[in-house]
């Protein structure tokens, strides 16, 4: 066996003192020669680890070979078979938790894992500024399937049903399709012309889409029944932000990272010309150790803070975002606090003047350190606070990212539908529900996860959903 580079072939990137001023993309992708040399690393093994580590299966050293054999646009057709979204999963997806942490290289020979998240994006890439062919359309079976929310689980949901030749209609409450991809993760790490054109792709297999649709009140599941549809997936993600509970939340300057990145990311707060508000400059206290932790500090950064805190209550080794974006954030100049937890936020009230236009704003943060005692359900060590080790720290604004809930309102308004006591609806793990022909899946289903998973239930409960109705 020939010697392989230890290290994964570095991916390019706008330098951290240029793009913590820009919106545009941090990762500029392979070139096509280093595609090919990052390809020549692949053992391509017998039992393919890699793939059991995808949770939709791409069959990985397939579509490396691919790349190997100077043949990017076989790549993307093998990839384009188990994934709808390539360009958004190869910049996006926890690929060190899933197939590179499987990767031979890695485990049996102490190397870095192959690049296959950074060679899956060049395949899409390649693919997308290059493809001139026109989708061959799928036969179709005479059944309608309505799907809602246009997330990655909803997208490859329907992209499924409408490959096997259902006609598909996509019901989505924003006016843009895609879920988080469109409204929480940032320009910079994922643009939104990949979102847009990815779905493209879909609707030329027919699928349609509309926007400003909410299920549960414009439509009830029950009436979408009534128009005709014969199976209903619901893929409404988990966007309801949770609070902290702590006094002073409800000051001007106190954002949830939803609300702060749909302003930024959905509603271009970030244009020079955009006439959406949001607050810019000054010092901003982002509470989370999560990817939208990370996405809102950088954001913040982006849109001119003059410092951004990240507050963390565990340490370094749990914070649960990607480790690349950890890193980007460092070198950007967000400074962590961590082990620290806030405790109140404290507005500024001017005794002498009722109406100084300063009333009511966010002056700081009072937090307290914290120490990490025995691990959690979850095996992370609990945080617990150290008394009297209160201080305050000076901000301006407030982000609060420390996680989301899925919102009621389908359930509340869909007889039969269980749901846990965390609100998620209760699926098998082929996307069964309480309600016949009624499937769910994604974020709904499970709480905040990500991207991938979320594809992978929509996939599964597609496959479900064609057995229910073949077998009608
Ligand atoms: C800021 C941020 C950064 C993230 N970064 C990453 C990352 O780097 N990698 C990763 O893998 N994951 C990441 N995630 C998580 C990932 O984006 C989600 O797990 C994934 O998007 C879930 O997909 P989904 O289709 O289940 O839901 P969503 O993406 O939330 O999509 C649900 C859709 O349903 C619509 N909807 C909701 N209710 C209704 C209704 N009643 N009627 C009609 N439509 C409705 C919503 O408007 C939305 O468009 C991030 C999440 C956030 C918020």
């Amino acid at each position: 066996m020939a010697a392989r580079e230890p290290k994964k072939h570095e991916m390019p990137t706008q330098k951290p003192e240029v793009r913590a001023h820009n919106f545009e993309e941090v990762a500029l992708g392979y070139t096509y020669e280093i595609a090919k040399a990052e390809s020549e690393r692949c053992l391509n093994c017998k039992n393919k680890p890699c793939v059991s580590g995808c949770p939709v299966n791409v069959d990985i050293p397939e579509f490396i070979a691919h790349i190997r054999n100077d043949d990017p646009e076989g790549a993307y057709e093998v990839i384009s078979r188990s994934s709808s979204l390539p360009a958004v999963c190869g910049r996006v997806c926890p690929q060190e938790h899933q197939c590179e942490h499987e990767c031979t290289l890695a485990v049996k020979l102490n190397l870095e894992p192959v690049g296959i998240g950074r060679l899956e994006r060049f395949a899409a890439d390649y693919h997308r500024e290059n493809n001139t062919a026109k989708p061959v359309l799928p036969e179709k079976n005479g059944h309608r399937v309505a799907v809602v929310g246009a997330g990655p689980s909803g997208l490859t949901c329907a992209g499924d049903l409408a490959h096997l030749g259902y006609d598909v209609t996509i019901f989505e409450a924003l006016h843009t399709a895609g879920g988080v991809l469109v409204y929480g993760i940032p320009e910079f790490r994922l643009p939104k012309s990949i979102v847009a054109a990815e779905i493209e792709t879909l609707k030329a297999l027919g699928v349609e889409i509309q926007t400003d649709v909410i299920i549960g009140k414009t439509l009830t599941v029950d009436e979408l029944f009534e128009q005709g549809y014969e199976a209903v997936y619901i893929g409404t993600g988990a966007g309801l932000p949770n609070f902290m509970k702590i006094p002073g939340e409800s000051l001007c300057g106190v954002y949830s990272a939803n609300e702060f990145l749909t302003r930024s990311n959905l509603m271009k707060a970030y244009l020079d010309d955009s006439q959406t508000p949001i607050m810019k400059g000054g010092r901003v206290a982002v509470s989370g150790g999560g990817n939208v932790a990370m996405d809102a500090a950088r954001t913040a950064l982006r849109l001119g803070a003059e410092k951004v805190f990240i507050v963390y209550r565990r340490s370094m080794e749990e914070l649960p975002a990607r480790k690349e974006e950890v890193e980007h954030a460092m070198e950007e100049g967000i400074e962590f606090m961590f082990l620290c937890a806030p405790i109140e936020i404290l507005g500024y009230k001017n005794e002498n003047d009722p109406r100084d236009p300063k009333n009511g704003f966010v002056r700081g943060m009072k937090c307290i350190k914290m120490e990490l005692g025995e691990p959690d359900e979850r095996g992370r060590r609990r945080p617990h606070e150290i008394p009297g080790s209160e201080f305050e720290l000076d901000v301006d604004s407030v982000i609060i990212a420390i996680g989301t809930s899925p919102n009621p309102l389908i359930k509340n308004t869909t007889e039969g539908l269980d749901v846990n006591s965390h609100g998620c609806i209760i699926a098998d793990d082929n996307g069964i529900t309480s309600r016949t022909n009624v499937f769910a899946g994604g974020d709904a289903v499970t709480g905040a996860a990500t991207v991938i998973s979320a594809m992978g239930a929509g996939k599964k409960a597609a496959a479900a959903i064609h057995k229910a109705l073949s077998e009608k």
